[in-house]
């Protein structure tokens, strides 16, 4: 039975993957500190080790206690704002943390390595939609720090013949379609999860961040993917490592979305209408963001089975709905 490590596996995108992964029949050690995550977010199918990356004797004890066939590497800062604040924080721990956990995989033998990287490593894109040869020039250190850890793996591979995948995700959004984890995240920031609590009455009306962008409704358009179709991004990631050397994939659904779309997505599925007002532009937001993920179809043949925006809306609604204090342990 392959065994994986996944870091944040107490987090949104990694206890989604996490059930990928058990629902494959793998065995799965997460190594979380739970400063982001939640226990009751980790499967009980899967051994917690709750513990920080900054621990590298911890780290080093992870490594000796299992022999892992891969780690998927999801712990991270990930806040854009919170990292123009303080940039050379984020930038020492998520490349700290990344590079030293890659130095610990290949150090006990395990050269496979799957990274958690963003859209943020485009900036204000060159092209739309973006696609893997498009100019990487992040406009935030958040973005930056990832785009140090894919150079650190680019040199593990020369060096330790480390092979890695960068995933560099648009917008995650949406549920496990079976119930079984949903988004939570303190302070929420994120459109989809806020869009529906103001629907169900648990927020204040949403501001819409500007409705002056060049883009047919004003809003900013993004590229919605549903949280399992991202899991399974990585599934496929993980197969083609070992028949092929390194990879960098933009995964997103191919579709943009505006901010008013998102809006009349979840009045059509929830039937209650989204209270918001229309705001300033916030900063860093280019007008448009989507993925080309032609090369991830071609090269693995993944594709979204759940990339319609109603089904994003869908999941996520049920789960808000159902755990209005989310994963209830703050
Ligand atoms: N957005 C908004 N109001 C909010 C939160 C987000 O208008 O309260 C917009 C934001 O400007 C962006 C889109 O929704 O255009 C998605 O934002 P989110 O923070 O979910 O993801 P991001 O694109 O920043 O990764």
């Amino acid at each position: 039975m392959p065994r994986y490590l996944v870091t944040g596996g107490a987090g949104f995108v990694g206890s989604h993957l996490v059930l990928a992964l058990l629902d494959r029949g793998a065995e799965v050690v997460v190594l979380d500190n739970l400063s982001q995550g939640h226990r009751a977010a980790v499967p009980s199918g899967a051994t917690l080790v709750e513990a920080d990356l900054a621990d590298a004797t911890r780290v080093a004890e992870v490594f000796a206690a299992w022999r892992f066939d891969a780690v998927l590497h999801f712990a991270a800062l990930s806040l854009v704002g919170a990292s123009m604040k303080d940039p050379l924080h984020y930038i020492a721990e998520n490349v700290g943390h990344s590079l030293r956990l890659a130095e610990a995989a290949i150090k006990a033998g395990c050269l496979r390595f799957v990274l958690s990287s963003t859209a943020a490593l485009f900036g204000e894109p060159e092209r739309v939609p973006i696609d893997e040869e498009c100019r990487i020039a992040p406009s935030n250190p958040y973005g930056d720090s990832k785009r140090m850890v894919e150079e650190g793996l680019a040199w593990a591979e020369r060096i330790h013949g480390l092979r890695y995948a960068a995933l560099r995700y648009f917008n995650a959004a949406g549920s496990d379609p079976a119930g079984r984890a949903g988004e939570d995240h303190d302070p929420e920031t994120h459109l989809v999860p806020l869009a529906i609590d103001a629907a169900l009455g648990r927020r204040p009306a949403l501001t819409v961040f500007g409705d002056d962008y060049p883009t047919p409704d004003g809003t900013c358009i993004r590229d919605y993917v549903h949280v399992t179709d991202l899991a399974e991004a990585h599934l496929a990631a993980l197969v083609r490592l070992e028949t092929h050397g390194s990879c960098r994939y933009n995964i997103g659904s191919g579709t943009g979305a505006s901010v008013k779309e998102v809006i009349a997505a979840v009045e059509r599925v929830g039937g209650r209408q989204v209270p918001h007002s229309i705001g300033p532009r916030r900063a860093g937001d280019p007008a448009v963001l989507v993925a080309a993920s032609d090369r991830l179809r071609a090269e693995t043949g993944w594709a979204p089975r759940l990339g319609a925006l109603d089904d994003i809306v869908r999941t996520a609604w049920a789960w808000r709905e159902k755990h209005p204090r989310g994963y209830g342990d703050r």
